[in-house]
C-alpha cells in the first residue's frame, strides 16, 4: 500500500519546528512580541496538534496573522508513506525542501509505538554492511527537518498513541550532527511541547568518542546505543571504519563514563553476520565485553543489502549465539527484523529509494 500526504511548497522563513522553547521567544521578542506567546504556541502545535495559527483561538486575531507571518508553520518534508502487509510497519521516504530525500520508519508492537528516525542525509562513515553508508554523505539535516519526522508520522497515526519512543537509528550518523541532533532532543522533550521524556530518546552511534563525551555534558539523559558489532579491533577495523580512529577499548570508556553520566544503561548493537563475526568466541567476546559495563545487548541479524557480500544468519545461528552470551551478559535481546519486506528495517534506508 502506498500513500501520499500532501506535497508542501518549499518552506520559506524561519520554520517553527527548528525552534526550541527560549529560541522561539527570542525570536519572538526580536518582532516585538511577547516571549510567553512562545509557550502558547508549542501547546497549540505539540499538544493541540494545531498547526493552523488562524485556528489559535486564544490568541489576539492581529497577532495570529503577525505570527503567521513570521514563522513557517508547514511541515519541511513531504512524505509518501508505505505499509508492510501486517500494518504494522510504515516507511515514510521524506523529501526535504531542496528535493532531498530521508527516511523514518514507525514500527508498532504490541507494547508500544516506536519512530526510527534519521539525522543525515546519507552517511560518510561507511560501515560495511549499511546501505545508507553506500550513498556517501550528502548533507546533515537540521534540527527542523528531524522534529518534522516525528510530526509526520504522529500525524500520520493521528496522534493516537501518547506513549511512543523515538530511536536516532534511521540514516546517518546522529553525533556527527550532534548540533541539530542535540537542539532536536530539546524541542521533543520539552514540557510545554510533545514532552518525551529522556528515557524515551535513544541516539545510536557508530562511536565518535569526542561526542559522546560532548552528549554526556550537555547532560540530556538521553540513551545512548553503541554500535560494536565486532569484538577485536581487526573486525571492527573494517566492518565500522571509525573504530580506526577510536578503538574499541577507547569507545568503551566513553561510553562507560556516558552510562555513569547520565545514570542509564548502554545497549550494545551487535549486528550479526554469517560466518563473520557470529561464532562461539564472539559471544564469548561479547560477554566479556558486556560484563564491564552497566548495559543490555542488542542483537541484530544482518538485513541483507544488495550488492553487498554479507549473509544473515541462521535462526537457529542467531539463537545459538544468544544462547551463548544469556548466562553472562545482564540483558540480550535479539532485535524483530520489522518491515524487511518494505525496505525498511535496519541499515536498509537508503539503498533503493533516497538517491535524490
Ligand atoms: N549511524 C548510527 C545509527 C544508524 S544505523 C549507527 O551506526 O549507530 C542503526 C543500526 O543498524 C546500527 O547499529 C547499524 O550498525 C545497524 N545496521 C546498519 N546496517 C545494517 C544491516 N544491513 N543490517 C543490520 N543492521 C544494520
Ligand atoms: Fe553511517 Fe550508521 Fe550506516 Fe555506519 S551504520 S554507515 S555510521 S548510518
Amino acid at each position: 500500500m502506498s500513500q501520499s500526504l500532501p506535497i508542501l511548497d518549499p518552506a520559506h522563513g524561519p520554520s517553527f519546528f527548528g525552534f526550541s522553547r527560549p529560541r522561539l521567544a527570542d525570536h519572538l521578542r526580536d518582532r516585538g512580541l511577547p516571549g510567553y506567546r512562545a509557550d502558547q504556541l508549542y501547546t497549540w502545535v505539540y499538544q493541540k496538534h494545531e498547526r493552523d495559527t488562524g485556528q489559535m483561538t486564544d490568541l489576539p486575531r492581529a497577532l495570529r496573522t503577525q505570527l503567521g507571518e513570521s514563522l513557517d508553520m508547514r511541515l519541511p518534508v513531504s512524505a509518501k508513506v508505505l505499509s508492510s502487509p501486517d500494518g504494522n510497519t510504515h516507511k515514510f521516504v521524506l523529501e526535504l525542501a531542496d528535493g532531498k530525500r530521508v527516511e523514518s520508519v514507525s514500527m508498532r508492537t504490541p507494547r508500544r509505538l516506536t519512530f526510527c528516525i534519521s539525522s543525515q542525509v546519507g552517511c560518510a562513515l561507511k560501515c560495511a554492511f549499511c546501505a545508507t553508508g553506500l550513498m556517501g554523505l550528502m548533507r546533515n539535516l537540521r534540527a527542523e527537518e528531524i522534529v518534522a519526522q516525528v510530526v509526520a508520522m504522529g500525524e500520520f497515526h493521528g496522534w493516537r498513541d501518547d506513549r511512543f519512543n523515538i530511536v536516532y537509528m534511521g540514516m546517518g550518523e546522529p553525533l556527527a550532527n550532534l548540533a541539530a541532533v542535540s537542539e532536536s532532543i530539546r524541542i521533543l522533550n520539552d514540557e510545554r511541547g510533545l514532552h518525551l521524556g529522556a528515557r524515551r530518546l535513544t541516539v545510536s552511534t557508530s562511536g565518535l568518542v569526542p561526542q559522546i563525551r560532548e552528549l554526556a555534558q550537555l547532560d540530556m539523559q538521553v540513551g545512548l546505543a553503541l554500535s560494536l558489532h565486532a569484538t577485536t579491533d581487526a573486525l571492527r577495523d573494517e566492518l565500522v571504519p571509525v573504530n580506526k580512529r577510536w578503538p574499541i577499548a577507547e569507545v568503551l570508556d566513553a561510553v562507560r563514563e556516558y552510562g555513569r553520566t547520565v545514570n542509564r544503561r548502554v545497549t550494545l548493537e551487535y549486528t550479526l553476520l554469517g560466518g563473520v563475526n557470529d561464532g562461539i568466541d564472539d559471544a564469548d567476546r561479547l560477554a566479556e565485553i558486556a560484563r564491564t559495563l552497566p548495559s543490555k545487548v542488542n542483537l541484530i541479524p544482518y538485513n541483507p543489502v544488495p550488492g553487498l557480500p554479507w549473509k544473515r544468519p541462521s535462526p537457529e545461528a542467531v539463537d545459538a549465539f544468544a544462547q551463548r552470551l544469556y548466562p553472562h551478559a545482564p540483558a540480550v535481546t535479539v532485535r524483530d527484523t520489522k518491515g524487511g519486506e518494505i525496505w525498511a528495517a535496519c541499515g536498509q534506508l537508503g539503498g533503493l529509494s533516497a538517491s535524490a
